[in-house]
C-alpha cells in the first residue's frame, strides 16, 4: 500500500493553526511519552524549552519551525503518518501513538504518529541553518529565487523524467507524489519527458503550475479546517480534489480522455505512482 505523506499544503494548514492557537503562548512543560521517531527526542528537550514562550511559528520546506525566546525552536515533521492534535482543555485521555505532547498556556499541542517516520527535536534558532536537516534542501515552490533559469541549470545535464526530478528535495522543496502529478497535469507537461528536454518557456509554465496548484490546496485546507478538525481536536489528513491523483481509468476535467484512451494513466516511477492525461499532458 502507498502511503500518501502529508505534504507542503497540509503541513501550511497545519502550521496556520498552530500559529493561531499558541503563538505568544508559554510552554508550560513538555511530556515526552516516547522519543523513538525518525531521530530520538533529545533527553534535554523538555528541560531546553520549558518556561519559554513562543515567539514565532513558519514552515521551512515541509518542516514546521517554533522560535523560541529562550534561543531554541523546536523543529517537528510530519513524516509519513504525523498528526498535530491541538487541544483547549488539559483534561484529555491520550492515545495511542501520542508521542510529544506540549503544554502551553494556550493548551495542549500533541504530537502522535503511528508510524514513526516524523520528527520533534530541538535546536538552537541561530543554528537552524546549518541542522543537518536543511543542509541540502533546494528552494521552496513560492521562493522568488525559483525561475525558469534556475531550473535549466540544475535540469541541463538530467536524462530522468520530469516527475522524478521534481521531487528532488535538492532543487524546489516540498513537492511530494501528490502535487508533482498535479503541477505536471495543470502545466500540461507529460511526465514521462527527460527534464533536459523542458524548454524555457515549459519551464515558467511549470512553475507557475506548480505555484497555482499548492495555492489551490493550501486554499482548500484553509477552508476546509474548521470542519476537518475532529472532536479530538487531530488535524492530519485533508483531502483535496486532485484533478489527476488516484484517478486511473477516470476522465481528467479538461478533457475527454476515458472516451478516447482509457482516461487517466497510472504508471510506476521511481517505485512511486504517477497519474496523468495521456492526451492533454505532451
Ligand atoms: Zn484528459
Amino acid at each position: 500500500v502507498e502511503l500518501d505523506m502529508p505534504e507542503l499544503p497540509e503541513v501550511e494548514t497545519i502550521k496556520e493553526a498552530l500559529k493561531r492557537s499558541v503563538e505568544g503562548a508559554k510552554v508550560l512543560s513538555v511530556e515526552v511519552r516516547s522519543p523513538h521517531l525518525r531521530e530520538q527526542v533529545p533527553t534535554n528537550l523538555p528541560q531546553l524549552s520549558s518556561s519559554a514562550q513562543i515567539l514565532r511559528i513558519y514552515r521551512l520546506a515541509k518542516y514546521i519551525i517554533i522560535d523560541l525566546n529562550n534561543g531554541y525552536s523546536f523543529i517537528l515533521h510530519l513524516g509519513m503518518s504525523g498528526r498535530i492534535k491541538i487541544l483547549e482543555s488539559e483534561s484529555v485521555s491520550y492515545e495511542k501513538h501520542d508521542h510529544v505532547i506540549l503544554h502551553t498556556t494556550k493548551g495542549l499541542v500533541i504530537y502522535n504518529d503511528a508510524r514513526r517516520f516524523g520528527l520533534f527535536t530541538i535546536d538552537k534558532t541561530d543554528h537552524l541553518q546549518k541542522n543537518h536537516l536543511f543542509e541540502h534542501l533546494g528552494l521552496d515552490p513560492f521562493d522568488e529565487q525559483l525561475t525558469a533559469t534556475y531550473l535549466e541549470n540544475h535540469f541541463k545535464q538530467k536524462q530522468t523524467a520530469i516527475k522524478i526530478v521534481l521531487l528532488d528535495q535538492s532543487i524546489i522543496n516540498g513537492i511530494g507524489n501528490i502535487y508533482a502529478s498535479e503541477a505536471l497535469y495543470e502545466a500540461r507537461i507529460s511526465p514521462l519527458r527527460k527534464s533536459s528536454s523542458l524548454t524555457h518557456t515549459d519551464l515558467e509554465v511549470l512553475i507557475n503550475a506548480i505555484r497555482k496548484t499548492l495555492t489551490k490546496a493550501i486554499k482548500a485546507g484553509g477552508s476546509t479546517l474548521k470542519d476537518y478538525r475532529k472532536p479530538d481536536g487531530s488535524m492530519g489528513y485533508f483531502q483535496n480534489q486532485h484533478c489527476v491523483y488516484n484517478k486511473e481509468g477516470q476522465r481528467c476535467p479538461d478533457c475527454t480522455c476515458s472516451e478516447i484512451d482509457g482516461g487517466i494513466k497510472r504508471i510506476t516511477q521511481g517505485g512511486r505512482s504517477t497519474f496523468y492525461c495521456g492526451y492533454l499532458q505532451k
